[in-house]
């Protein structure tokens, strides 16, 4: 731990599904640990009672392991600095504040809610700051800690120095300092006897020996009560490093009702763990040869943290669209044919050989796993019937639709063996001989033979469908044609 490397950590609070975000921000993490041969670990910040959720947990650990985002220390693993839930490290909150009331470094504060409320009032119409103010401060210490002892309630607060200035460097964004009549003082344990997360976070990266701070930007203006606490402790304080959010694309910070927010919405969309990861890396980073297209392992190579941009990268559900069709088309057929079935996209009754025949049909358009199903039922299964309107082109009539599946029912019989080059050459007889134009032929056989309109290619189509299927398809589209007013 003290070797010198990167110990760095992401520290989610269960308290609802798993964000993009937490996957966003343990991506630099974990990759900067990776880089330093250093330690990536996963802390629970649960001390916010009233947001908790028991489940949220458990599908953290599950969303971040199946990006791959897998942690070296963390509340499943445990660890040589356990437990790495907060809910489990009051004591070690409670020591610390009593060392921190001992040095004056923080004082009770007996004020009721509605004392503050009153005061607040009064700020606003004062047009002074709005904080806290400062009637505990100054109060006598033996009085304190009788009115403790008769258990009166009481949060326990930081004493910001009244003159100069805290500052700190930011890696990605210089100096930054902030006058300390500026700072409020802090409530570092609240009446339930909780610590704020100002106070458990500090106190926890310096027992996790944390020499990394990678967190999003929103956590930036709490930084300097950080510091005053890592002052506090007297503790030197760790990096830090404050990453751009992620913002919807009216560029507020990404959020729910704007964008989907869950990486479970994500996996059962059917996005690969390669292209999430890809996506979220380029929205922090550009590779140097503005190669869009990577995976991971080119990341961990090439990603320089003091790199990062400070930019506000919009979450653009296109662009992981376009990502995820890269990655896929990039992916050994074997792998994705197993990644569909590890996926649960693959319909049980469906055999391996027959996936394996039709995958290389649908890969070329599927941008989402989860469309593998509705994009390869027409080999699968007996698609509902295509319409009498459906198998007549915009520009064709009801004869010339008549002509070319009729003659094709008729070309196809013929065959044998029932190959590409022979069905291609059928095709290109049945333009010619009946001087049909390509739409007129073709987009009434798509739809006779998938019911669809973007299917795959069609000679692709007739051969993995096989003469006989083929042929009965094209019939029952004949008979709609003829029965249909
Ligand atoms: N619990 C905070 C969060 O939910 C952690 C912020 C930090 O990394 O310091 O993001």
């Amino acid at each position: 731990m003290t070797d010198g490397s990167v110990r760095a950590r992401i520290a989610p609070s269960p308290t609802g599904d798993p964000h993009v975000g937490t996957a966003y921000v343990a991506l630099f993490n974990r990759t900067l640990a990776r880089q330093t041969g250093g330690q990536f670990l996963l802390r629970i910040d649960d001390t916010d009672r009233t947001r908790y959720q028991a489940s949220s947990e458990q599908k953290i650990f599950d969303a971040l392991r199946w990006l791959g985002l897998d942690w070296d220390e963390g509340p499943d693993i445990g660890g040589p600095c356990a437990p790495y839930r907060q809910s489990e490290r009051n004591a070690i909150y409670q020591q610390k504040v009593d060392h921190l009331l001992e040095s004056g470094s923080a004082y009770r504060c007996f004020c009721s809610a509605d004392t503050l409320a009153k005061a607040r009032e009064k700020q606003k119409q004062d047009k002074m700051r709005l904080g806290y103010p400062g009637t505990c401060r100054d109060l006598d210490r033996l009085e304190s800690h009788q009115r403790a002892a008769q258990d009166q309630p009481h949060v326990i607060r930081l004493r910001v120095p009244a003159e100069g200035e805290t500052s700190f460097v930011d890696q990605i964004r210089g100096e930054i300092r902030v006058a300390n009549s500026e700072i409020d003082d802090q409530v570092l344990i609240k009446s339930d006897g909780f610590p704020t997360y100002h106070l458990a976070n500090v106190v926890d990266d310096i027992e996790f020996g944390i020499t990394h701070v990678v967190r999003a930007e929103e956590w930036l203006i709490s930084t300097p009560k950080h510091v005053l606490i890592y002052q506090a402790l007297d503790h030197p304080l760790p990096r830090f490093f404050h990453v751009p959010l992620l913002r919807n694309a009216d560029h507020s910070k990404i959020s729910k009702r704007k964008n989907p927010v869950s990486l479970d919405w994500f996996r059962e969309q059917g996005y690969l763990k390669e292209a999430i990861l890809n996506f979220l890396a380029l929205m922090g980073w550009s590779p140097p040869d503005e190669e869009e297209v990577f995976d991971l392992d080119r990341f961990q190579q090439e990603f320089n943290i003091e790199k990062i941009s400070t930019g506000a990268p919009v979450f653009d559900l296109v662009k992981l669209d376009w990502i995820n069709g890269m990655h896929i088309r990039r992916m050994e057929p074997q792998v994705l044919l197993q990644r569909l079935a590890d996926e649960g996209f693959l319909p049980p009754s469906v055999s391996p050989e027959d996936a394996a025949t039709i995958l290389p049909l649908v890969t070329e358009r599927m941008v989402r796993l989860a469309e593998f199903r509705d994009r390869t039922d027409w080999y699968f299964a007996d698609p509902i019937a295509p319409t009498c309107e459906q198998l007549i082109p915009k520009k064709g009539t009801r004869e010339t639709s008549l002509c070319a599946l009729e003659g094709a029912r008729e070309l196809f019989g013929e065959i044998s063996p029932f190959e590409p080059a022979a069905i291609e050459a059928a095709l290109e007889q049945l333009l010619d001989q009946h001087s049909l134009k390509k739409p007129q032929l073709f987009m009434p056989l798509r739809w006779a033979l998938t019911s669809r309109q973007d299917s795959p290619g069609l000679i692709e189509v007739i051969v993995v469908l096989g003469k006989d299927r083929a042929i009965e398809r094209i019939q029952r589209a004949l008979e709609i044609l003829v029965t249909t007013p």
